[in-house]
């Protein structure tokens, strides 16, 4: 049986403790880490002062099996997590003359008109027998070392950095720890929430060791991740094959994809197959729809164009909508997000219109409870129009993500000629 690893983040930097940034260096390593099958049992956030960096560094020495610092590792005279944590280790820092070199590269070629200073060669100091990460993506190198059993990993902290030297250095050096390969995928899921997942296949998680499956929850949808570890990864992806093709039967068409990153990328995909375009008249959503489809690479072939048609008179100017209808049924209404959909489809002329209107709060209109929501899709199969209940309480951008959410879902089950609402 292979060793289990335990991790804890070590996140270095003042402007974390007083919530100028958030840590999300430690959400995205914790995330990647899963999928290597690290367990990570602590997150830390410590101040940039030496003594109590020192202090963090013993307590996570002696609870977990590997620790890695992300932050300064900078050259101004806050940036002491290398030195703090060779000297809890009891290892020298030597200047690496290869990384000095790609330094003195870096700041003096690459259109930077700086000179090299004392501080900036700083960076190229570095423990001892260490494995150096080289940071193509700024200055600061990693590194990664193993002493007295545990294993110290240093990352530097503008996310930028850490996430794509984490991916690079950090998990080729992890996975190399052990003999095991360990291989992860993600079935994802539309419409199902993470606790009625869990008690669908409680039974069966329960009695699983390898590979092993857990529902997430994430913002609208929710996902199953399934792992397995091997000597091999072709042998992991078998072990998994019968287990993937197992829930997604059970789960039926409520599975939008297996390791995509949203179902607007789902979307793409089938837009890509079926040649469909689309265009959206937008309210509550107010340009999400298309802001999250255009960042998607390739968009512009499919989603020929939107409107954002946040008041009644646009709605009657630009879409042609009978302000008479506005007038009676109600901005927030069937018919008007019915007749956006269709007259957007028309306008740009598409094979799907989108319109959406509702009420993202926090205000109510006397009539709607905040969170409702409807959505339309216009195609030459008729319009479909669907009345969504978000929450009350929920805040503005949560009302109009999950409110996406549904949409290209919508959009997905057309594609697919499955029944649009389910
Ligand atoms: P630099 O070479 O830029 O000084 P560094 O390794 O010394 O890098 P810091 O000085 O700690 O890192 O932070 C640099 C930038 O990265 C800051 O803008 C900071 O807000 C951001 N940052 C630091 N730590 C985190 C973190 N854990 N999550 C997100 N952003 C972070
Ligand atoms: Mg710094």
């Amino acid at each position: 049986m292979a060793k289990t690893y335990n991790a804890e983040i070590l996140s270095v930097g003042t402007e974390i403790l007083l919530g100028h940034t958030t840590n999300t260096d430690a959400r995205d390593i914790s995330l990647m880490l899963s999928e290597i099958g690290i367990n990570v049992k602590y997150h830390t956030v410590v101040g940039d002062n030496p003594e109590r960096l020192a202090a963090c560094i013993e307590i996570a020495k002696g609870r977990a099996d590997i620790i890695i610092s992300t932050g300064g590792l900078g050259p101004t005279c806050d940036d002491l997590t290398k030195q703090i944590l060779a000297k809890s280790f009891g290892l020298e820092l030597r200047m690496n003359e290869e990384e000095k070199a790609c330094l003195y590269d870096y700041l003096t070629n690459k259109g930077y008109s700086r000179q090299m200073t004392e501080n900036n060669l700083q960076q190229a100091m570095l423990p001892v027998g260490c494995t150096v990460f080289h940071n193509d993506w700024g200055t600061a190198p990693g590194c990664a070392f193993e002493k007295d059993g545990t294993i110290v990993l240093m990352l530097p902290g503008p996310p930028k950095e850490c996430n794509a030297m984490f991916r690079a250095c950090a998990m080729p050096y992890l996975r190399s720890l052990s003999d095991e390969q360990i291989v992860s995928h993600a079935i994802h899921v539309f419409g199902m929430s993470e606790s009625a997942m869990d008690q669908l296949f409680r039974e069966e998680m329960n009695a699983m060791t390898n590979p092993t499956m857990a529902p997430y929850a994430k913002e609208g949808d929710c996902l199953l991740q399934i792992t397995a570890k091997a000597k091999s990864v072709e042998q992991a992806e078998e072990m998994m094959k019968p287990i993937i093709e197992h829930c997604c039967d059970v789960l039926g068409d409520i599975v939008f994809g297996i390791d995509v990153d949203c179902v607007e990328q789902r979307v793409m995909e089938l837009m890509k197959q079926t040649g469909m375009t689309f265009s959206a008249a937008e309210s509550c959503t107010g340009g999400e729809l298309a802001k999250r489809f255009t960042d998607i690479p390739g968009a512009s072939e499919f989603f020929l164009g939107g409107v954002t048609t946040y008041t009644n008179g646009a709605k009657a100017k630009i879409l042609g909508i009978d302000p008479e209808l506005i007038e009676q049924k109600g901005a927030v209404s069937y018919e008007v997000a019915q007749q956006m959909a269709e007259k957007v489809r028309e306008l740009i002329g598409t094979d799907m219109g989108i319109g959406v209107t509702g009420l993202a709060g926090p205000d109510g209109d006397g009539v709607h409870e905040v969170g409702t929501v409807f959505i339309s899709l216009a195609t030459k199969d008729g319009t479909f129009v669907r009345e969504l209940h978000v929450g009350a309480r929920r805040t503005r951008s949560y009302i109009r993500r999950v409110s996406g959410n549904y949409v290209f879902d919508m959009m997905r089950r057309y594609m697919m000629g499955l029944e649009v609402i389910k």
